[in-house]
């Protein structure tokens, strides 16, 4: 099939503005993103179109080579197979649509790191921090802010960071400030030059004669610390949030880490999760069964009556639409399944016995009709 064109799957004007084109997707990225249509294939196809429609467009070069020369520009743009999600830059243009805390789940969708990390200086970078944050199905149900205390290094007040008592910092005399230093090695190939980290200065170019006696030159302690927590409705056990900044900061001024919640989930005394979807049993009685009967069934948001049939069978199972929990940043809601269970009584009165007894006399092969097939191989079995 022929490739379409980019401003036709945006739906823009060649003539097209950055900010339009950056509307025009973020308008297909909301109606086709995998949250809000799961399990539809089209719908993720399309907004990988979309994604790279604009990856091209919003790119001065690439948009250029694209008007030019049209899709034969942009051979080899993507690497030989073409775009994938692994070039897609703009995770970060969707926080505001799909939530900056979830870039977890976004990675997760897709199993890419979303752009925005990997351009980042690491050297200097604090620690990300990982916590675990249990939660009950009903805190899912509806979200939760949560405050959770945590020690997070940052920046110590005695030397304001710079890890110097008196506040000076020297040319590092090994690297002579680069940071970097040549390294020989022999291999197979002879002697090799290789450029590494220099060893005395951790690749700061600098160093520190004096050290704060608070922190021992790192230039950051250790303080408790309380974080604001929103978690979305709908998350689910092994996805994270993160909160990026609130991690530990480097050393000496450096960049400050995130903070990664990582979800867990609590077992509830009455429903299994499967998904979107919950999933319980509830007991009923053998004349609940064979009567039919209304039952009142506990639901995350209240209880519901249920209408069963008469003539329900053991193990049957009734689905109340929405009633499950709420797909994470959208409209969607899973269902309650609820399986019925015909509980046998172990303790009868006698008044329960004397009608059961009669009950007995009623009762024939005829009736119970499991399936004539039952007892045509019980027969067979035993004849
Ligand atoms: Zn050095
Ligand atoms: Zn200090």
């Amino acid at each position: 099939m022929a490739k379409r064109d980019y401003y036709e799957i945006l739906g823009v004007e060649k003539s097209a503005t950055d900010a339009e084109i950056k509307r025009a997707y973020r308008k297909l990225a909301m109606k086709y993103h995998p949250d809000k249509n799961p399990d539809n294939h089209a719908a993720e196809e399309k907004f990988k179109e979309a994604s790279e429609a604009y990856e091209v467009l919003s790119d001065a070069t690439k948009r250029q080579k694209y008007d030019q020369f049209g899709h034969e520009g942009l051979t080899g743009a993507f690497g030989g197979g073409g775009f994938s999600w692994e070039n897609f830059s703009h995770a970060s243009d969707l926080n505001d649509i799909f939530g900056d805390g979830l870039g977890g789940i976004f990675e997760n969708l897709f199993g890419f790191g979303g752009g925005r990390r990997r351009s980042r200086s690491q050297s200097n970078r604090g620690e990300d921090l990982q916590i675990a944050l249990s939660l009950t199905l009903e805190e899912i149900a509806k979200g939760v802010d949560k405050k959770i205390k945590i020690n997070v290094k940052e920046n110590c007040d005695y030397c304001h960071g710079s890890g110097s008592a008196d506040g000076k910092s020297h040319v590092c005399p090994q690297c002579h400030g680069t940071g970097q230093v040549m390294q020989m090695a022999r291999s197979l190939f002879g002697q090799m030059q290789t450029v590494v980290t220099c060893p005395s200065c951790h690749g700061e170019g600098r160093i520190i004669k004096n050290k704060c006696p608070k922190c021992n030159g790192e230039g950051r302690v250790s303080k408790p610390k309380t974080i604001n927590i929103h978690i979305p409705a709908g998350v689910s056990e092994g996805q994270y949030i993160r909160q990026r900044g609130q991690g530990n900061i480097g050393k000496r001024n450096g960049e400050k880490g995130d903070i990664l919640v990582m979800i867990q989930e609590k077992e509830h005394p009455i429903y299994e999760r499967d998904g979107d979807n919950l999933i319980c049993e509830f007991p009923i009685s053998f004349s609940q069964a064979a009567l039919g009967d209304d039952l009142t069934v506990p639901t995350l948001s209240g209880k519901l009556k249920v209408k069963i049939p008469s003539g329900t069978q053991s193990g049957k199972v009734f689905r109340l639409r929405g009633q499950g929990l709420p797909h994470v940043n959208s409209s969607y809601t899973g269902d309650l399944f609820v399986r019925v269970r015909v509980i046998t009584p172990t303790h009868i009165s006698s008044e329960e016995r004397a009608l059961l007894e009669k009950l007995k006399t009623f009762d024939s092969e005829k009736k119970l009709n499991p399936g004539k097939n039952f007892f045509g191989k019980l027969k067979d079995i035993f004849t």
